[in-house]
């Protein structure tokens, strides 16, 4: 007993001091965790395979056989057998919207409505259950699930949500559905203009239709009243359950509020944050970080800050990403800078500010010319800056302009993308944009090939945050429609490992963490993700139905399938 403590202390003492000197000999002190009997896969590529790993406090101290590993359990070592199951190392989504995903666990589901009817039944049941004078929020609906694939209006749901104000989002973010009273809470009438980067869609008479579009949704969104404290932790403890128990160890929280923050910051002073965050709030707000003195990544294993979110654009799907060209199917449009772009020297500025401050900049950009502005803008900040390792980041990504692929890569930008996004987004992009721009959309492959590095994630909200359906998507490309079985531009998919690799050490460089996080490996955090299948072997298809077993963070076992509660 006294001796195992012994060890313990030492270990624990050690343990960040000098882990490459231990190894299986008779000093080497007991390990917390071993997993044995696993298919290690892990991300390591001096040692890609392995049977099984010991971990000491929260970090990795050894990978290796059953037999290496044996020697590191000591009387008081919780075992884990892994039963011959894939272990990986736990996925990092480089790109999610963590309180929203919380919130939109609990509030109506519109995504899967399958027709306009179905759409306003689901908010009517909503606003029979909703205390009067509370907003129905979020739903993520998607017309072109619909037939006919038309925007709704007030009109479908103001008979049914008279004392309700509505504001549903479409799935992509970039729209909402406002009704008659949400719009009369948020004084919008006929008169009301157009915002810059926004749009009030009117019907003949100029009257507004409910339907806000990008910055006009804020105009709406001003009525709405704040989260309370609670609920917004209530939101994020059910985004980290949520995230726990599909093997998500990390979040890049894109544009979170201050108070999510505050939230974080509350629950590891209590230790319950359970997912590791990296937190980017807007440039808009870029003057707060450069004020406190933070540069990229601040901050300790569960929570960092220091980089700031921008927007160039709007969406594909909103018809607001920014193009060269115009859209086929509406040949007056070609898109919509965003309103931190008018004009571009306000993001110029902003973004020289954070750079000069050791920021990150990571920048939401869609549409081909949208992508070729903020490389513009990367490349005069690297000009006037310098030569430093800022990891630039582009969110999304979606549609490169053929010219732009090498200096993406020259300028070293990291592509933050988003597979899932590629299969939904499949169904209807030839259509908006023609064969030729939609061969180089979500362009995998092509990035890989020019030396780009990717960082994988979903956008959750957005879209699912189930680590098996962004894989899934990578490696198939398969539309959700079903209509390319094959691949939608098959060239473009990538293999299990390099998916797996951009989903785990692609997004840990992303965020500046490739040496404490990302793979399986000694020293590094012991965060890892036990499977039912493995994916590596099994048919692609079959990949969306693997479901975690396990997930252990910090070498803490904190989700486990058929266990409710943890
Ligand atoms: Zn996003």
């Amino acid at each position: 007993m006294q001796n195992s403590i012994a060890r313990r202390v030492l270990g624990v003492l050690l343990a960040p001091l000098a882990l490459a000197p231990f190894n299986h000999d008779q000093a080497t002190p007991a390990a917390d965790l071993v997993i044995t009997h696993a298919k290690v896969w892990t991300a390591d590529k001096a040692h890609p395979r392995a049977e099984a790993v010991a971990v000491l406090g929260d970090r990795i101290v050894a990978v290796g056989s059953n037999r290496e590993i044996e020697t590191w359990r000591g009387p008081h070592t919780r075992v884990v057998d892994a039963e011959g199951k894939l272990l990986l190392p736990g996925f990092n989504d480089a790109h999610v919207h963590f309180l929203n995903g919380g919130i939109e666990l609990d509030s109506v589901q519109l995504t899967d409505a399958t027709s306009q009817e179905e759409f306003a039944r689901r908010i009517g049941e909503r606003a029979q259950k909703t205390p009067r004078g509370e907003w129905i929020l979020g739903g993520d609906w998607d017309e072109t699930k619909w037939n006919p694939q038309e925007i709704p209006t007030k009109d479908v749901i103001d008979s049914l949500t008279p004392h309700t104000p509505v504001f549903v989002s479409r799935y992509d973010g970039h729209m909402v559905l406002a009704n008659s009273l949400a719009l009369r809470l948020a004084g919008i009438t006929a008169q009301t203009p157009d915002p810059p980067g926004g749009v009030i869609v009117r019907d003949a008479q100029g009257n507004p239709t409910g339907a806000l579009k990008d910055a006009a949704m804020d105009l709406a969104a001003k009525a709405i009243p704040p989260l309370s404290h609670d609920e917004r932790r209530r939101a994020i403890e059910r985004a980290m359950r949520h995230a726990l128990s599909l093997g998500v160890t990390s979040v890049q929280n894109m544009d979170p509020d201050y108070a999510d923050i505050a939230v974080y910051s509350e629950l590891l002073e209590r230790g319950e944050l359970k997912v590791r965050i990296y937190a980017a709030p807007l440039i808009t707000d870029v003057d707060d970080q450069v004020k406190i003195g933070i540069g990229h990544a601040f901050g300790g294993p569960f929570l960092r800050m220091g980089a700031v979110k921008a927007f160039a654009d709007g969406s594909l799907g909103s018809r607001t990403a920014y193009f060269y060209g115009p859209y086929l199917d509406q040949p007056s449009a070609r898109g919509l800078l965003s309103d931190e772009m008018h004009p571009i020297s306000l993001m110029r500025e902003r973004m020289m500010k954070a750079d000069a401050a050791g920021l990150q900049i990571c920048t939401h950009a869609i549409g081909d010319e949208a992508i070729a502005t903020i490389l513009d803008l990367y490349s005069e900040i690297a000009q006037a800056h310098g030569a430093a390792d800022r990891r630039f980041r582009i969110e999304h990504a979606q549609h490169m302009a053929a010219k732009d692929f090498d200096r993406f890569a020259q300028l070293h930008v990291i592509a933050s993308v988003q597979p899932y996004h590629a299969i939904d987004d499949g169904r209807f992009a030839e259509a908006r944009i023609g064969h030729d721009r939609a061969s180089r959309t979500y362009a995998f492959r092509t990035f890989l090939d020019h030396g780009v590095r990717l960082a994988l994630g979903t956008d959750w909200d957005v879209a699912p945050l189930d680590p098996a359906e962004t894989i899934y998507a990578a490696v198939t490309r398969a539309t959700l429609d079903g209509k390319n079985p094959n691949g939608w531009f098959p060239e473009q998919k990538l293999t299990v490992e390099e998916a797996v690799e951009a989903y785990t050490m692609g997004s840990a460089y992303a965020e500046f963490q490739e040496n404490e996080k990302g793979s399986i490996a000694p020293g590094k955090l012991a965060d890892m993700v036990l499977l039912s299948q493995d994916i590596f072997r099994i048919p692609p298809e079959s990949i969306r139905h693997t479901k975690v077993l396990k997930t252990f963070v910090g070498g803490k076992l904190v989700w486990e399938s058929g266990a409710e509660n943890r």
